[in-house]
This record gives structure tokens, C-alpha cells and sequence, in this order.
């Protein structure tokens, strides 16, 4: 099955039970400081579900674009995350609530798509045992595939509608582990396949932190579009689908490498087709790159992205070329994309220019320095000059190391990390002078925390570094 298809199914079949279908909000969040982007396919609803708003129909569907720069990292290495993702949903703003959306979720996952019953497995709320009555009883799901937890199973993100939820789980792979007790984190996650979150939203988080019982009580679910997808598709990730397959197939033709033969290059195949889907539709929704909150996010998954280029052996701007694949796959059902295509593609373009300008004032830099080491019988690159050339320059310290590996020369690693680690705490120390917008702080946290991995940490901690 097609994903276009089981997007369709999605919302016509809660059409069927009385749901409005609306269209995807933009990713830009609208008149709500306390996100960066839209994360949640009820965040566009908050309105409706905080009571400032009444919806026309109570009973709501859709298909949300999302963005979580919390997953980045997730990207290519597990088979499950992207930085932006399809959230399908239905919403009740207090009319039906457990004993109507566990059933029908049910429904739709093993008679609208034929899912095989006895390869479900689900959590609920330690304490909600209205839930687990609804699961077994009325579902008639065995009480030993049910997994009572308290961390994951309470949805609060933050100023506005929460409470306590229940995952449902596909198991990918029944061979693996076959005495397993079912838990959502066996296998990190990868045998038992999270698809859908239905949330009960009955509390409100207000803004001085506090919980307040909601007037009435709210629906708020959340199924994976492409995880659907991975499962339909048999596909082994969710890459391995009608949304990725012709971004990484073009990619492949673009580098001259195959996808499937080496994990490495695998990786990169996947976060290239990732980014570029984010950079397309957030910038198809008026952000763009800058060096400041939601630019500071595109800016970085383009060049993470380049960066990925380069390990396929693509030297020259290539990105702003997919955008048209990307528009062929989903352009039906997001003609903005489509429609601002040529918008999107100068933007990414001159973008990529800009830092494959970054990379080539780098590499004459390095290569001065590499010169001088040398030529005072040294072998050791200091770590504050590698960090320099990050910091004040924006030149990846893979780079370097790549290129000090060919000359024989060594990084003073150490002295790297440690002058990385003084440049965060004064970054931190200055943005806490000057923060209004905590979103910023803590995405910059999240950003230069998580830029630590095999090497492409080219998050770089002075917005300057990007400019
Ligand atoms: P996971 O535990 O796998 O990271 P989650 O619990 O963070 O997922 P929710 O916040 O419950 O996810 O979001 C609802 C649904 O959206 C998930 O069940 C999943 O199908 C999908 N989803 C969440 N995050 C991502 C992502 N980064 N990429 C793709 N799909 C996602
Ligand atoms: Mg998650
Ligand atoms: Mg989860
Ligand atoms: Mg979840």
C-alpha cells in the first residue's frame, strides 16, 4: 500500500466517524511563542483543546507535517526517526474519550489495514485502569501484551493540553528474542515498532507549571505515517519506502554509490533524504536559513547534510536538486512544495554555495597550519588550532581530522574538547544574560549537546562561526 493511500485511508476512515478532515498547518507554529516548530499533529489544535477556540465539529482529523530537532541524532541510525514526519491523527475536543478511540484505533490497524492481531503489543499509564479494562475486555487484547509504564505513557509538552496516554506496538520481528516479556525498549526499540500514541488529555499545564483538571476531557492521537509505511512496505527502516526510495535513488545516481551495499554510506543516504524533506517544507513554509532559532535549524541540517554529500563523494551543491523529487512524492498532498519550487531550490542553493565556500577557506587555512607544524618537526595539530578553525571559521572538525590523517598528523584531541567545552559555558553563560526565548536556549543546548557524534559535530556554538 501506497503511503499517499494510507494517508487517504487514515482520514477517511475517521471521516466515517464523524471527523472533520483539515488540511496540515503550517510547520511555522502560528501565534504559539512556546514552540519552534509545529512537533505534534494536535499542536496546531491547542487552541481548540485549551478552550480558546470551539471547533465547528468537535471530532477532528488530519495529516500534520511535524518537526522534532530532538530526533537529529536518531536519524539513519535507527529505523524509526526523521527531523520531520507525516503525524496522522484524530482529535476529540470533549466529546468521545478511551471507551470510543482505543477501539476504533484497533479497528483501523487490523481491519482497514489487516495488520496481523497477535502481533500487537501496548502500553498504558501505570494507574489507568480504565484503559487496560478497555484493552482487554472490550478489545479482547491477552492482559500479558499489555505493559504498564509510567515515564512515556504521560504526554505533556509543555504549556497547554496533557495526560495520560497508551502506545501501541508492532512486533517487527517475532523471531527475534522469542521469550522476550514484551517492553517498549527491548532491542532499543526497534522489535517492537511504537505506531500510534493515543493520548487522554484531561489535565491542563498551565504556565506556572501547575496541572489543572480540563473542564472537559479530550482525544489526541499520534500514528507515524511513515512507520505505517516501513510495515506496509515491508520495508526494513522506514527509508525503505515509496517517501524515500526515489530521494536516496537519485542520490545514488548523483554519487555514482549504491544504497544497500555499506552502513556507512547508508547512513548517509538516509539523513540526506531526511534533511531534505525538512529543509523543503520548512523553507516551502516561509523559514529560512539564519543563524538564529528555526534558520539555525535549517542552516545546520543543510550542512550536516553536504557534509553526508561528501561522504558519498559529492563535491558540488547538490541538495537543491531533490527538492523536485521530494515535490514528485508528496507534492499531491502539500502543493505548497510544488508550487514554491523554485523558491525553495535558490534558497537551499545558495545556501550549499555559501558553505562549500565555508569548507574551501577552511581547507587553505588548515593546510597553513599543517605547513607550520611541519615545518617545526612537529606531528601534533594543537587542539586550539583545530578549534579556531571550527569556532571562527565553521571548518568541521571531521574535516580536519580527515585531513591530518592524510598528512600523518595528529589532532590534540583533548585540547579540542576542552577548548569546545570553555566556548559552551561562556555561550550558555551569555544566553541566559540575554534569553527571552528559552525555546532558543534550550534548542541551542540541545544543538551543540547533541552534535557530538562520529565526528559531525559541525553545530557550531558561536552564531557568528555561520555567518
Ligand atoms: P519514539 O519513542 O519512537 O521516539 P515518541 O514516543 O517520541 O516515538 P510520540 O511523541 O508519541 O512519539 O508521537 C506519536 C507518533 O509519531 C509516534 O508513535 C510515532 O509513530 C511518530 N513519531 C514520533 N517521532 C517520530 C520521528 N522522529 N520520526 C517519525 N515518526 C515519529
Ligand atoms: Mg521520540
Ligand atoms: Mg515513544
Ligand atoms: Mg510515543
Amino acid at each position: 500500500m501506497k503511503s499517499a493511500e494510507i494517508r487517504q485511508r487514515f482520514v477517511k476512515f475517521f471521516e466515517s466517524k464523524g471527523h472533520e478532515i483539515v488540511p496540515s498547518a503550517s510547520l511555522v507554529p502560528y501565534n504559539d511563542p512556546s514552540l519552534l516548530w509545529i512537533n505534534a499533529g494536535m499542536a496546531p489544535l491547542k487552541k481548540f483543546f485549551d478552550g480558546s477556540e470551539i471547533p465547528k465539529n468537535p471530532r477532528i482529523t488530519n495529516s500534520q507535517k511535524c518537526i522534532r530537532t530532538n530526533d537529529i541524532e536518531n536519524v539513519g541510525k535507527t529505523a524509526r526517526h526523521h527531523t520531520m514526519f507525516e503525524m496522522l491523527g484524530n482529535f476529540s475536543i470533549g466529546d468521545y474519550f478511551k471507551k470510543e478511540v482505543i477501539p476504533w484505533a484497533w479497528e483501523f490497524l487490523t481491519e482497514e489495514l489487516k495488520f496481523d492481531k497477535d502481533r500487537f503489543y501496548v502500553t498504558i499509564h501505570t494507574e489507568d485502569d480504565d484503559a487496560f479494562e478497555i484493552w482487554t475486555n472490550v478489545v479482547g487484547i491477552p492482559a500479558d501484551r499489555i505493559c504498564r509504564t509510567e515515564e512515556d505513557n504521560f504526554w505533556d509538552i509543555g504549556e497547554g493540553p496533557c495526560g495520560p496516554c497508551s502506545e501501541i506496538f508492532y512486533d517487527r520481528n517475532p523471531e527475534m528474542g522469542k521469550d522476550d516479556v514484551f517492553h517498549p525498549d527491548n532491542h532499543n526499540g526497534e522489535r517492537y515498532l511504537e505506531v500510534w500514541n493515543l493520548v487522554f488529555t484531561q489535565f491542563n499545564h498551565n504556565a506556572d507549571g501547575s496541572y489543572t483538571e480540563l473542564p472537559k476531557k479530550n482525544i489526541d492521537t499520534g500514528a507515524g505515517l511513515e512507520r505505517l509505511c516501513s510495515l506496509l512496505q515491508n520495508g526494513e527502516t522506514n527509508f525503505d519506502t515509496d517517501l524515500f526510495l526515489p530521494i536516496i535513488e537519485e542520490t545514488a545516481r548523483l554519487s555514482g554509490k549504491q544504497y544497500h551495499t555499506d552502513l556507512n554510506l547508508d547512513v548517509a543516504f538516509k539523513v540526506i533524504a531526511d534533511h531534505i524533506r525538512t529543509v523543503t517544507f520548512s523553507v516551502g513554509d516561509g523559514a529560512l536559513p539564519s543563524n538564529e532559532g528555526r534558520g539555525y535549524v535549517i542552516r545546520r541540517l543543510l550542512r550536516r547534510a553536504v557534509r553526508y554529500g561528501k561522504v558519498l563523494g559529492i563535491e558540488k551543491p547538490f541538495m537543491y536538486t531533490l527538492v523536485k523529487i521530494v515535490g514528485d512524492i508528496m507534492g499531491e498532498y502539500y502543493p505548497e512544495i510544488v508550487t514554491k519550487r523554485e523558491f525553495i531550490e535558490r534558497v537551499i542553493k545558495a545556501e550549499e554555495e555559501r558553505f562549500h565556500v565555508t569548507l574551501a577557506d577552511g581547507e587553505s587555512l588548515l593546510a597553513d597550519v599543517l605547513e607550520r607544524v611541519k615545518g617545526e618537526g612537529k606531528n601534533v595539530l594543537p587542539g586550539e588550532e583545530a578549534f579556531r578553525l571550527y569556532d571562527t571559521y565553521g571548518f568541521p572538525i571531521d574535516l580536519t581530522e580527515d585531513i591530518c590523517v592524510e598528512q600523518g598528523i595528529e589532532i590534540d584531541r583533548e585540547g579540542f574538547e576542552k577548548a569546545l567545552n570553555e566556548q559552551r559555558q561562556r555561550a550558555r553563560a551569555a544566553r541566559k544574560d540575554v534569553s527571552t526565548m528559552s525555546v532558543q536556549t534550550e534548542l541551542y543546548d540541545e544543538l551543540d549537546i547533541r552534535s557530538n557524534f562520529v565526528g559531525y559535530s559541525e553545530a557550531a556554538t558561536s552564531a557568528q562561526v555561520l555567518a
